[in-house]
C-alpha cells in the first residue's frame, strides 16, 4: 500500500487521470455556458480544463454538485418494446467506473446523507450500483467561500467516505494525493503506473474548525417556530421555482414516470420537488400541502427537523448552493438567522 503520492503540477495528474478514461469516466469541474459543473474531462475543450485546477483547489463548491453522477436528473429503469403480441423488457443501466476529481467535504457529506436514505432498505439498486463504482478525489478547503456555512453544519474537514484527499504543496508545486479507502489504494496504484511518484507527506489544511450548531438544538428551535407568521412571508417571496431543489446537493426526491410511442416505450426517474404544487397532490385529488407556505415550510423543515429525527442528522451541508441560485434570494441563512435565539446560543 502506498498511501500517498504526488504529481509534479496538476497537469500531470491531469493527463495521469486521462490516461486512465478507457476504464473510468473522469469528471472534473469546469466551467460551461457560464456555470460551473462537473464534467467529463474527455468531453473538455482545452479552455475547460485550464480551469479544473482553479475550481477543483479553491476554498468554494462549484454551483454544480457531484449528485447528477450518482443520481442524475434523468434515468431509465425498463426500456420495452412489443412486437408481434409480445412484450419484450429490458433493464438498460450498465454503470461504469467513475472518479469524480475536486469534490467537497461537503459533497462527501451530502452523498452521506443520500446513503442513509437510498442504501437503508429497501435499497436504490441504480443508486448503489454508481456509488460502489464511483471513487471520489476530495480537496479540503483552507478557509470558509463567500457563501458557504459549512462550518455550522460541521462539515468542513469532513472527508469520511472519501477515498483520496488532494492538497497542494505550494512550494513545489506538486499535487499531493492521500488514498484512505480501498477503491483509493487500488487509484493510487494505477496512478504510480502513470508517472506520479510516491510522497513522503501529505500537507493537511490548516484551518481551525469551529465548534457546528447542535442538530437536537436546531430541530427544537424549528419545531417552536413552526406556527411563526414568518413562512407566510417567506412564501410571499418564494416563487415555487424549485431551482434550490434541484442545486441542493441533498436534495434527493423523484418520481417515476412511463414513455411510451407507438410499440416502444420506457419507465425512468426523474427529480422531483417539494416546491411543486403537484409534489403531494394524492390520486383523488386530495393535496395534503396546498398552499406555498406549506411547500416552503416542508422543504426547511424536513432539512433542519424532518430528517434529524428520522436519520439522526442535519438533511444539509451547508454548500450556499441554493442562495446563490434562487432568484428572490431565499437560502438556509435566511431561515437559521431568524430561528436564532436557542441555536446561536450554542
Ligand atoms: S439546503 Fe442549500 S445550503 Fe443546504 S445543502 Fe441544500 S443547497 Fe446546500
Ligand atoms: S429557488 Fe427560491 S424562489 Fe425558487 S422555489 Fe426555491 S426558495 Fe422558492
Amino acid at each position: 500500500m502506498k498511501p500517498v503520492i504526488a504529481a509534479k503540477s496538476f497537469e500531470q495528474l491531469l493527463k495521469a487521470l486521462h490516461q486512465l478514461s478507457s476504464k473510468y469516466l473522469v469528471v472534473a469541474p469546469t466551467t460551461e455556458d457560464g456555470v460551473e459543473h462537473y464534467r467529463p474531462i474527455t468531453q473538455m475543450s482545452e479552455e475547460q480544463k485550464s480551469q479544473v485546477e482553479r475550481l477543483s483547489l479553491r476554498n468554494q463548491p462549484p454551483l454544480g454538485s457531484v449528485k447528477p453522477f450518482l443520481f442524475p436528473d434523468s434515468e431509465i429503469y425498463i426500456e420495452f418494446t412489443k412486437k408481434d403480441g409480445k412484450l419484450d423488457v429490458q433493464t438498460p443501466r450498465a454503470s461504469v467506473p467513475q472518479i469524480i476529481l475536486g469534490a467537497k467535504p461537503c459533497d462527501v457529506v451530502s452523498l452521506e446523507l443520500i446513503d442513509k436514505v437510498f442504501l437503508e432498505d429497501p435499497v436504490d439498486g441504480l443508486y448503489q450500483e454508481k456509488r460502489d463504482n464511483t471513487v471520489l478525489i476530495v480537496n479540503q478547503c483552507d478557509e470558509m467561500g463567500a457563501n458557504c456555512r459549512c462550518d455550522d453544519f460541521g462539515v468542513q474537514r469532513s472527508t469520511g467516505s472519501a477515498d483520496l484527499l488532494m492538497s497542494k504543496d505550494e512550494s513545489s508545486g506538486k499535487i499531493l494525493l492521500k488514498a484512505q479507502s480501498e477503491k483509493g489504494n487500488i487509484l493510487a496504484e494505477e496512478l504510480l503506473k502513470e508517472g506520479m511518484e510516491e510522497n513522503p507527506v501529505f500537507r493537511e489544511p490548516k484551518v481551525p474548525v469551529k465548534e457546528a450548531l447542535e442538530s437536537e438544538k436546531i430541530q427544537q428551535a424549528m419545531d417552536d417556530f413552526f406556527e411563526s407568521p414568518f413562512w407566510e412571508e417567506l412564501a410571499m417571496r418564494c416563487i415555487g421555482c424549485a431551482t434550490c431543489t434541484f442545486y441542493c446537493p441533498t436534495c434527493h426526491c423523484y418520481d417515476i414516470r412511463d414513455f411510451q410511442r407507438k410499440e416502444q416505450g420506457a419507465r425512468y426517474r426523474t427529480w422531483d420537488s417539494c416546491m411543486f404544487p403537484d409534489y403531494t397532490r394524492m390520486a383523488g385529488g386530495h393535496n395534503p400541502r396546498p398552499t406555498r407556505k406549506d411547500r416552503v415550510q416542508n422543504r426547511f423543515y424536513h432539512k433542519l427537523s424532518y430528517f434529524v429525527k428520522n436519520e439522526g442528522a442535519l438533511g444539509c451541508v451547508g454548500c450556499g448552493r441554493c442562495g446563490e441560485k434562487c432568484p428572490v434570494g431565499i437560502s438556509m441563512d435566511t431561515v437559521l438567522n431568524r430561528i436564532g435565539g436557542e441555536v446561536n446560543d450554542k
